[in-house]
């Protein structure tokens, strides 16, 4: 089969598994290129494994800590002439790539919401793993079925309070156009809490606890977002912003329990907006990060998802000292675009982006090509004219 990118609206049906692995070759050169990362993990559980921010975080756990991992995801295999998604084959890739390395790496792939897929991660611990000193828990979904009472949440990313007008871009096409959100009912704040809040990640923690596999010291994060003013209604405010500050609510909870049973500690990174599968479907957003690269680009800070993440373990998590807290006790790895310099650009050449001015004042091109990377498309030395047998199983 000879793949090609097919995008539709904000995602891309196809994935190319040759250009996967060179996207994840790329990422665990990166972190051995920054050598190794002492008094890292040694066991570690990624729940959101397979792409963006948590693939990231099991890359540096074992290129950059030598951790043996267990990654959760939820990625469909592919089917008779569809190839799969992107996280399955960056899955194939990583497990390949850590056994040539040594190090141990199993998955578990399904509902990380469910009480099935806990316990098959729960098992895979104690019968071969370990207890486990690192817990990333970096899913981002759009529907939850709540394992106690069988409801199904639908999140939804919308202001609240009052409808909010913006500009957004159609990525695929380069046109801006204004888009009207209206805000959310109380329902649907409830349901994105449910989905993109913290209950899930305390279910898991709780489970592991009882089943007496949290290594004594253990750390458990989890990945969220504040980002402009210009973004507040969407985000910080919206729906999802509730649901983030119901993260950083399950965070002092794990880490009260964590500090039960010796000097554990849970907390939430604030990350960097990039470029990822969950982040193109955010209205606003995209056209936001767009002119972000441009910016960060051109004065050397820009970062994707492995830069942060081995920023993340080397800087903080793992470099001897206490973690360095904002007000909210949080970790700010958005530092670098929260910079005043770059924030003031933002709103200078904000209201200036149109669809004729958006090739110059934005890196537009920049996102396409970091969104077709997601996909396995576009990565160099990667022959994509050849004939790919995309079936691949674990
Ligand atoms: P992503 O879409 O790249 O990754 C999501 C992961 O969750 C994938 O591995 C997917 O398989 C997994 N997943 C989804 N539903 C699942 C389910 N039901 N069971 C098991 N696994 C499931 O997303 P991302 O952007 O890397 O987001 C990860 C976290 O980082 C989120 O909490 C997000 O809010 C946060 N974050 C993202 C950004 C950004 O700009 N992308 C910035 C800051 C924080």
């Amino acid at each position: 089969m000879i793949l090609r990118p097919k995008v539709r609206g904000f995602v891309c049906v196809t994935a190319h598994p040759v250009g996967c692995a060179a996207h994840v070759q790329e990422q665990i050169d990166y972190v051995q290129r920054h050598g190794p990362i002492k008094n890292g993990p040694k066991r570690a559980l990624v729940i959101g494994a397979s792409t963006g921010y948590g693939l990231a975080s099991r890359i540096t756990a074992a290129f950059g800590c030598g951790a043996a991992t267990l990654g959760v995801f939820y990625d469909r295999p592919s089917e008779e002439d569809r190839p799969a998604t992107p996280g399955w084959y960056n899955t194939i890739a990583f497990e390949r790539a850590a056994k040539r390395a040594g190090l141990y790496a199993r998955s578990v792939n399904g509902d990380a919401f469910s009480e099935a897929i806990k316990r098959q991660a729960i098992e895979l611990i104690r019968d071969e793993l370990g207890p486990i000193d690192l817990v990333v828990y970096s899913v981002a979904s759009p529907r939850r079925v709540h394992p106690k009472t069988g409801v199904v949440h639908k999140s939804v990313i919308k202001p609240i309070g009052q409808s909010y007008t913006n500009k957004t871009v159609d990525t695929d096409l380069g046109i801006v156009s204004e888009i009207t959100i209206e805000p959310a009912t109380d329902e649907e704040i409830a349901d994105t809490v449910a989905v993109m809040g913290g209950e899930d990640w305390e279910l898991w923690m709780q489970a592991l606890d009882a089943a007496g596999l949290l290594a004594p010291g253990a750390t458990a994060v989890s990945y969220s977002y504040i980002g402009p003013a210009v973004t507040w209604p969407i985000y910080r405010h919206g729906t999802i912003g509730l649901a983030k500050n119901d993260l950083e609510r399950a965070a002092r909870r794990i880490d009260a329990l964590l500090k039960t049973n010796g000097y554990g500690r849970a907390f939430v990174s604030i990350n960097k907006a990039l470029v990822t599968q969950a982040s193109s479907a955010i209205p606003v957003v995209p056209l936001y990060i767009s002119l972000l690269y441009k910016i960060m680009k051109a004065q050397g800070t820009h970062e994707g998802c492995i830069e942060q993440i081995q920023r993340l373990f080397s800087s903080q998590m793992y470099h001897g000292n206490a973690l360095a807290f904002d007000e909210g006790g949080r970790v700010r790895l958005d530092d670098r675009e929260m910079q005043t310099e770059v924030q003031r650009k933002i709103v200078e050449l904000w209201p200036q982006i149109a669809t004729e001015t958006l090739g110059e004042l934005t890196d537009i091109q920049g996102y396409r090509t970091e969104f077709l990377k997601l996909f396995g498309f576009g990565l160099a030395g990667v022959d994509y004219e050849a004939d790919i047998d995309p079936h691949m199983i674990f």
